[in-house]
């Protein structure tokens, strides 16, 4: 598929059921190729404001639907996604850069979270409580909180939106999409398909632009109750000092730094495979990547020696488009000056290099699969996320001080630990700081699992039965006069 030719491929924002454009655009540049993508309009205040007053005419209508209603209408745009998966896949690869199979793994679960929430649509069950005092009853009511607000991230252009909008949209909120300038295609090719689905026009908008300028107005606005954000820890204290005029509700999704420890009782084997699942998906461009690798002591070389071999063999950069590829370029220039820095800053400190290292010259942002040997706490590497595809290798002695480094950073969003012991599983999981444990895996995302994080790595969850309840409002009825 040429990406250009997709049905799905738009260049012009969408509001209110309509294709807005504008003689202002910002341009998308390939990761790879650093040629021009496309262009998409850079919309202003006056816009964004008609895209609330859009959702906000829309809400009470979409809200009235019986859930059974808004299902099949999910359910419609589920089916889409997953009959347009190659193409959505392109888009997203071409502006983003991951390999075609990763893109399409993502589509997957970008459609997952669709389907899961048109089933919770149906079971926003409220509550009926005993009473303390005679002749009255309590129910508790689960209403939609209104107009929401998705801002969303490059590195998971299209999951990231549908973890939020399907959960809004089946409590029946409606919802304005403000995806990341890098991405935003793959944020307009779902729009596409949502009105292919039948979402009536205002329920879901996606508007593009600069950040600042669309921000400012969105939480500003008391028409829009809930901001969820997923992104930087830095952008995610930004929206919430400016949500707070308006008091919204506010989920955010922010960094992470995880902690990958390696007990010596561990399946080795296993723990090699899962750790380079976990560091080099999307070219280590994950908030859930395995930021630190602790490696107990007595079984550090016999770990290094076939994770180094491993990177060394079956990591293969290139285009994401290129099939025999499956690691791409980082998102921009600065991505791989960030990475250069950590690595130089370890080096100087005295970690040793055990594979890559270096910038790949030529177009495109593309860097080595990196592997840095004896990393300390001192090194930036140990505190920063990297968001790029290198793993800085720790040792440590006993459970306890591999637990003091784990919890030792600002963020607390997913932890990994490999052990064959039952009692150490359920003593690190108790006292890890952080919002979801792998456990001998390295992967943990399902729709059916509530995803987010703790400390610095932000507040709310998505996905699970407990994604919904962010986009519901509680209302208890208190009848009296029963007597
Ligand atoms: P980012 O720079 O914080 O941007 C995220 C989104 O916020 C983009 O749409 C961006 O728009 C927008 N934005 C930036 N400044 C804004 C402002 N002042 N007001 C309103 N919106 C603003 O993050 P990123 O570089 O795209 O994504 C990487 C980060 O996301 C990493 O820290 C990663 O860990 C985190 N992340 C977390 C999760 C999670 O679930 N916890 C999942 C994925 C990623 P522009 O692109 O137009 O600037």
């Amino acid at each position: 598929m040429i990406f250009e030719k997709s049905a799905l491929f738009k260049q012009e924002s969408y509001i209110d059921g309509e294709w807005i454009s504008s003689p202002d655009t910002l341009e998308v540049i390939d990761p790879s190729s650093q040629q021009l993508v496309g262009t998409v309009p850079s919309l202003g205040e006056q816009e964004t404001l008609q895209a609330i007053h859009a959702a906000h005419r829309a809400f009470l209508p979409w809200k009235n639907l019986t859930a059974k209603e808004r299902s099949v209408i999910l359910k419609n745009w589920h089916k889409l996604i997953v009959d347009y998966t190659n193409d959505l896949a392109v888009i997203m690869s071409k502006e983003q850069g991951k390999p075609l199979a990763e893109a399409e793994r993502e589509v997957v679960s970008c459609a997952a979270y669709v389907e899961w929430f048109a089933e919770e649509a149906k079971r926003v069950y409220g509550d009926t409580i005993p009473m303390s005092q005679k002749g009255k009853r309590i129910v508790v009511l689960k209403e939609p909180i209104g107009v929401c607000a998705a801002i969303t991230p490059w590195n998971f252009p299209l999951s990231t939106i549908t973890r939020k909008a399907a959960p809004a949209l089946a409590a029946g909120c409606t919802v304005i999409v403000k995806p990341s300038s890098y991405t935003p295609f793959s944020a307009l090719a779902l729009a596409v398909l949502a009105d292919k689905a039948g979402f009536p026009p205002g329920v879901i908008n996606v508007i593009t632009g600069k950040a600042e300028i669309l921000g400012k107005v969105l939480t500003s606005s008391r028409l829009v109750k809930k901001i969820s954000f997923t992104g930087s820890t830095e952008v995610g204290r930004v929206l919430m000092r400016d949500s707070s005029d308006s008091l919204k509700k506010i989920s955010l999704e922010l960094g992470g730094h995880a902690p990958f420890i390696v007990f010596e009782d561990a399946d080795i084997e296993l723990a090699v495979t899962e750790a380079m699942i976990s560091k080099f998906r999307n070219s280590g461009q994950t908030c859930v990547c395995a930021n630190r690798f602790l490696v107990q002591e007595s079984i550090f070389d016999e770990f290094s020696m076939k994770f180094i071999e491993m990177v060394r063999s079956q990591l293969v950069v290139g285009s994401g488009l290129q099939m025999d590829r499956n690691q791409g370029p980082l998102i921009d220039g600065k991505a791989v000056e960030k990475v250069e820095n950590q690595i130089q800053d370890a080096l100087a400190k005295g970690a040793r290099l055990a594979a890559g290292g270096k910038r790949i010259a030529g177009k495109g942002f593309f860097f080595e699969p990196t592997v840095i040997l004896d990393a300390t706490s001192e090194m930036r590497i140990a505190q920063e996320e990297t968001f790029g595809p290198v793993a800085p290798l720790f040792r440590f002695k006993t459970e306890d001080e591999a637990l003091q480094i784990a919890n030792d950073s600002q963020y607390g969003l997913a932890a990994y630990f490999f052990t064959k012991d039952l009692a150490r599983v359920w003593r690190m999981t108790e006292r890890l700081e952080c919002g979801m444990v792998g456990i001998n895996t390295g992967i943990l995302s399902s729709e059916a699992a509530p995803f987010g994080g703790t400390k610095d790595s932000g507040m709310g969850r998505e996905g699970s039965k407990y994604g919904i309840e962010e986009y519901l409002e509680l209302k208890y009825m208190c009848i009296g006069g029963l007597t």
